[in-house]
């Protein structure tokens, strides 16, 4: 589906290294990345790494990474707006040249006394009423003796209007602005100089961010018309909340993209939830690939009102993804769980085993981290059962009996297969008198060390002639220890 909004264009994701990917841009960058795969054109990244402080290679490689795992791909960068300093100064030499800036020399203890005196009236300071630029004796005159000075931009006391796709026309009144910093004293260029001269730069049509940066927009239109530079359309994304209503943070939990990934969340279950937050196709669906999303994309259905970020729905929609990408996928995300369970680098039948019990588990897991501990006892020599799970298989006197016989028939089987084991299981029952849930429960805990668990049939054979039988011998020893003590 196309939207009334025409391509090719020219997008771009912007993120200041903060040292992690928030879902809050992740998602900015999966929208923009719709776009650019709705209506063609190039989506460009951009790291705003103008606060050296702040960023670091580790930092940048940080933000590609998430994006990466996250599967968002851009044409062109990562480009360091750091890297465009120099042209971003000669924008602002421009600027004075055609007196569209000035230097201003206001101490900051001066513009502190001013707001104090603004405040004591009940007022908000706004510079350009408050101070007149220099004049041009005044400014050599102090240039002469190297005082310091900001440059800041003379704004414009029209009002000032922009396209928004979600929020349609916005127009700030006149007065809303005031002469702002494009220079700062260190001759670095500040957000709002290196954000324009970036955009113009990279001639990017469509600026798509949060809406927190709205604020932020009437100033920059004015600066594209002073550049002379055509202004882009722009998107304005509804802040993300999180369940207490409240801005997303730490309170409710994870917030970047690592921690989820690191909470055992596929990307592709995070895609869904992030490319639907704030935006859907219509109807109630809520199950969305990246090409479905890609198909259905139109901006106009981005919804202008803030959208809550859903952790249950999330492990619900994980809990999907879990049971239908296919195995190998699965196993791919799954190995950094698997690893520090022993279960990494697993050949020949080995492997096989630890295929089929993912495959067996992966249902009911709602997490890539739930499923790694389900998998450990396809593996472990020794099982540990813990006394208090079960008292009720202690207190059958006959039980270990029933169990010596089953592992007996188990293990004389010809076909270790489910139906095979079944037959075995229920035959035996017959013969001892027990329903088959007394033969079938035990045999759960012995083999896994859990009460809860995949079909008990498909299990054993999952878990093979030899690990079954070391498992049921070993239970038998334990309820034999803890049922006389
Ligand atoms: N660097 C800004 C941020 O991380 C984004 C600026 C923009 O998209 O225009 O919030």
């Amino acid at each position: 589906m196309k939207t009334s909004v025409t391509g090719p264009v020219r997008v771009r994701f912007a993120p200041s290294p903060t040292g992690f990917l928030h879902v809050g841009g992740a998602r900015t960058a999966i929208y923009n990345e719709l776009l650019r795969e709705n209506l063609g054109g190039s989506f460009i990244l951009r790291i705003e790494d103008t606060d050296a402080q702040r960023s670091d290679a580790a930092m940048i490689e940080q933000i590609c990474s998430g994006l990466r795992w996250i599967g968002v791909q851009w044409d062109e960068g990562p480009f360091l707006q750091s890297d465009g300093l120099e042209r971003h100064q000669q924008a602002a030499q421009q600027l004075l040249e055609q007196g569209k800036a000035f230097r201003c020399f206001r101490t900051s203890e001066e513009i502190e006394a001013a707001r104090s005196q603004a405040q004591a009236k009940g007022e908000t300071l706004r510079y350009r009423d408050f101070f007149a630029p220099p004049s041009a004796d005044e400014e050599a005159q102090r240039l002469a003796a190297k005082e310091p000075f900001v440059v800041r931009f003379r704004c414009s006391d029209d009002s000032l209007h922009f396209s928004d796709l979600v929020r349609g026309e916005v127009e700030f009144p006149a007065g809303s602005l005031d002469d702002f910093v494009i220079l700062r004293s260190d001759g670095s260029p500040t957000y709002h100089l290196s954000v324009v001269c970036d955009d113009v730069e990279m001639r990017v049509t469509h600026v798509i961010r949060g809406d927190d940066h709205l604020s932020n927009t009437p100033k920059h239109v004015d600066l594209f018309r002073a550049l002379g530079a055509p202004v882009p359309v722009f998107v304005h994304l509804p802040l993300i909340l999180g369940s207490d209503k409240k801005r997303l943070s730490k309170r409710t939990g994870a917030t970047s993209v690592e921690e989820f990934r690191d909470q055992g969340f596929l990307p592709q279950a995070l895609y869904n939830a992030l490319g639907l937050l704030g935006w859907s196709p219509g109807g109630d669906r809520e199950i969305m690939s990246r090409k479905e999303m890609v198909e259905l994309f139109t901006v106009e259905r981005i919804n202008s009102s803030a959208a809550i970020f859903d952790r249950d729905k999330l492990s619900w929609l994980n809990a999907q993804y879990m049971s239908s990408l296919s195995l190998e996928e699965v196993a791919k995300y799954a190995s950094p769980f698997l690893a520090p369970l022993g279960l990494d680098g697993l050949e020949g039948e080995s492997r096989q085993r630890l295929m089929a019990a993912l495959e067996l588990h992966r249902s009911r897991a709602k997490t890539l981290e739930e499923l790694g501990p389900m998998l450990v006892p396809y593996f472990q020599e020794e099982l540990v059962y813990v006394v208090e799970s079960c008292q009720k298989f202690l207190s059958q006197e006959s039980l270990p009996g029933h169990l010596e016989a089953l592992a007996a028939r188990f293990a004389a089987l010809e076909e270790f297969s489910p139906e095979a084991l079944e037959q075995e299981l229920r035959q035996l029952s017959e013969a001892v008198e027990v329903k088959a849930g007394v033969l079938i429960h035990p045999t759960r805990m012995a083999l896994t060390a859990s009460k809860k668990g995949p079909s008990l049939f498909e299990l054993v054979a999952t878990m093979g002639r030899e690990a079954t039988g070391r498992h049921l011998a070993n239970f038998v020893g334990f309820l034999g220890r803890e049922g006389s003590s």
